[in-house]
């Protein structure tokens, strides 16, 4: 391992609901059929059925009343994006009282790998700025790749995070202007199915421009726990992602 070199994690997601899908869904009936005073109606298995039935007719005020929480692993970039939505709570690993020079971190900061950055791809010819002394740079040829410039960068990244604040003493906040978009972060979002519908649209589905990448190789494990949860949810969004093939992508 070169010194400085970053930990370098894939990223990885988790879903935490309270309650059990079905009991979830059941709920959700036992309310909405409060609207339409045909709570009589409700037998074991009719929730599936009533529930499409709502989300058909636009319905989705209902679906408000049930809360999951989703926990991601992944870089900061897509976290930034994430937290643009409004109708969720949040609590995020914080850059501020983290210190990634602590033994708890591996004394180093993590980085999540991109998607789309290959280490097998073919080298090519690059110049690399290696700062000798102030105002003194040396132009370093080198042979590389997309990757080995990202990794190169975040081994950079991590030197001088690491220099900061063992070296210079300063404090995590001050050394994290230093970090780059690829930092690991961990993320919980809880949000109502409602609003889970609208960012899996988004963020998964892509109905309003393609997704980043990296947002979408998160999105789509987490839309495929929830579906299996709460199935009618979801069904629509679910059948559209893999009629555009894009679990298999
Ligand atoms: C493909 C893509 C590209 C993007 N590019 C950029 C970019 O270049 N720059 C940038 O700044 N952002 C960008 N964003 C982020 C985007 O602008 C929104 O911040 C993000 O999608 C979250 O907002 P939202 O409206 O989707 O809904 P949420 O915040 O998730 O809210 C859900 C829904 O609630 C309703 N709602 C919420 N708040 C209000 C309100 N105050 N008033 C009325 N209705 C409300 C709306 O119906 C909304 O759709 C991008 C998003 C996507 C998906």
């Amino acid at each position: 391992m070169l010194e400085f070199e970053p930990v370098v994690d894939d990223p990885r997601v988790e879903i935490l609901n309270l309650v059990s899908g079905r009991e979830a869904l059941k709920h959700l009936e036992r309310i909405a059929r409060t609207c339409y005073k045909s709570e009589d109606r409700i037998s074991e298995d009719s929730y599936a059925r009533f529930l499409r039935g709502i989300l058909d007719r636009g319905h989705e005020a209902m679906i408000e009343h049930i809360w999951v929480t989703a926990y991601f692993y992944t870089d900061r970039g897509v976290t930034h994006e994430l937290v643009r939505h409004r109708l969720a709570a949040y609590a995020q690993s914080s850059t501020r009282y983290c210190n990634y020079s602590q033994d708890k971190f591996g004394n180093s900061i993590h980085v999540v790998k991109p998607l789309y950055f290959d280490p097998e791809e073919a080298l090519q010819p690059v110049t690399f700025p290696l700062y000798r002394e102030r105002g003194k740079v040396e132009n370093v040829p080198l042979m590389a790749n997309a990757f080995d410039v990202w990794f190169l960068s975040a081994v950079y990244a991590n030197w001088a995070y690491m220099t900061l604040t063992r070296v210079f003493g300063r404090q995590p906040q001050e050394a994290r202007s230093v970090l780059p978009q690829c930092t690991a972060a961990e993320i919980y979002v809880t949000a109502n199915l409602r609003e889970w519908r609208h960012i899996f649209k988004l963020r998964a589905l892509g109905t309003t421009g393609a997704p980043h990448p990296d947002m979408r190789r998160v999105m789509l494990p987490t839309l495929k726990a929830m579906h299996k949860e709460f199935p009618v949810i979801f069904d629509d969004i679910y059948e559209e992602c893999l009629a555009r093939g894009l679990f298999a992508a």
